[in-house]
This record gives C-alpha cells, structure tokens and sequence, in this order.
C-alpha cells in the first residue's frame, strides 16, 4: 500500500507539516503521498492525518461548519492513526480549558482521554525551544519548539506519556492518536512524523 497522509489544511502550520511529512517518507525510504484535507471528500482518500497548530477555535470551528469534524472523528474512531500538534492536540483531547475562561467551549474532536490546559507555557512572546527526551524514537533529544503551548495535565488509563518537560507532560500517545504540545514541523528532524507513518504502514 502506498500511505496517503493528509494534512488538515483550514488554518495553522500547513506547509511546514507538508515538507516534514515529505522529509519523514523520504528519511524512511517510502514512496508515500500527502494530501491537504480541506473537504469533506479528501478525508476518504488518507490513511493517515495530521492536525497543525495554528489556532483551535479557528481550525475546530471551521472543520465543524463544514463537517470535516465528525468526518475525521469517526475515521479516527475506526482507527486511522493521527498526530495532533499543539493547536491539533488541543483538537484531539476530551477536555479543553484556559486558565483565565475556565473549560472552553469550543467545538473539538474529543478521542483522546486526556485533560488539556491552553497556553499554559505563556503567550506568544513567552515562546520557547527545549530539548526533549523521547524514548520511543530512540536516545537522540528532539528539539521542542513551544509557542503558546498548551499542557496535558490529565491522561486516562490508556494514555501513554511520551514525554514530559520540566514535571509537565507534553507528547502523549493512545493507541492510534499521537499528541504534542510542541511543534515537530518546525525542526529538521522528522522522527515524529515517521512514528505516525509507522502507525499507517502497521495497518
Ligand atoms: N494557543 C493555541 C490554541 O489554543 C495553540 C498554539 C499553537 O498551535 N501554536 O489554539
């Protein structure tokens, strides 16, 4: 099977995620293919997908007036492996809240058994790049980058903490659902988006 791995292209960091998947399939030594997802019709044709960051409430609103919400949940539900970044994790998670607002009412995917707090690392001058560790894609640190970065600050049972920064967790995993609180597209280093592609070729 050629994999087919689609980038949800409403708003947020579209091409980034375009040339680190392309990185990621050519690091691999795979012939893939990347789609951007903007219709409700280019959800049937991925195998894969990927949420950028950008803003959750403009992304989550736009998908859900178009029905590319409900779409992607239910692909998801049914099992097509996923990687949420930042505003994408927000997306994902079952639970959204700010301090300031308290829980958000936005329009979100809800799969991932994780409680999420937005901007939780500052505002966009608070933006920051750490080193991480994560074990599941070998010793080498991967450089975070976090710009308004939310936090995961609950996970269920079946969550697995990929890392964790300072005390804080901020790459997560559930079965097919991949989640960064950081952005992965904005390196040179492309060993998140294979640990999704990875996902799509077990299928
Ligand atoms: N703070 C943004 C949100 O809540 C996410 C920021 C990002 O994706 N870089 O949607």
């Amino acid at each position: 099977m050629r994999p087919v791995i689609g980038v949800l292209a409403l708003q947020g960091a579209i091409e980034e995620h375009l040339a680190m998947t392309k990185l990621a399939f050519k690091d691999m030594g795979i012939d893939g293919e990347i789609i951007q997802v903007k219709k409700s019709s280019d959800v049937g044709r991925i195998n894969g997908l990927i949420i950028p960051g950008g803003e959750s409430t403009t992304i989550g609103r736009a998908a859900s007036m178009s029905q590319l919400l409900q779409l992607i949940k239910q692909r998801i539900s049914e099992g097509m492996p996923v990687l949420g970044t930042c505003a994408g994790l927000i997306l994902l998670a079952k639970s959204v809240y700010d301090r300031v607002l308290g829980k958000t009412e936005q329009p979100i995917i809800g799969l991932m058994d994780v409680v999420v707090e937005r901007n939780a690392f500052g505002r966009q001058r608070d933006s920051f790049e750490a080193d991480l560790d994560i074990p599941i894609i070998g010793d080498k640190k991967f450089k975070g980058v976090f710009i308004r970065a939310p936090a995961i600050r609950e996970i269920g049972p079946n969550v697995e903490v990929l890392c964790k920064l300072g005390g804080v967790i901020v790459a997560v995993m559930q079965d097919n659902i991949i989640g960064t609180s950081f952005h992965p597209e904005l390196t040179n280093d492309s060993r998140i988006h294979q640990l999704l592609i990875k996902k799509v070729r077990l299928l």
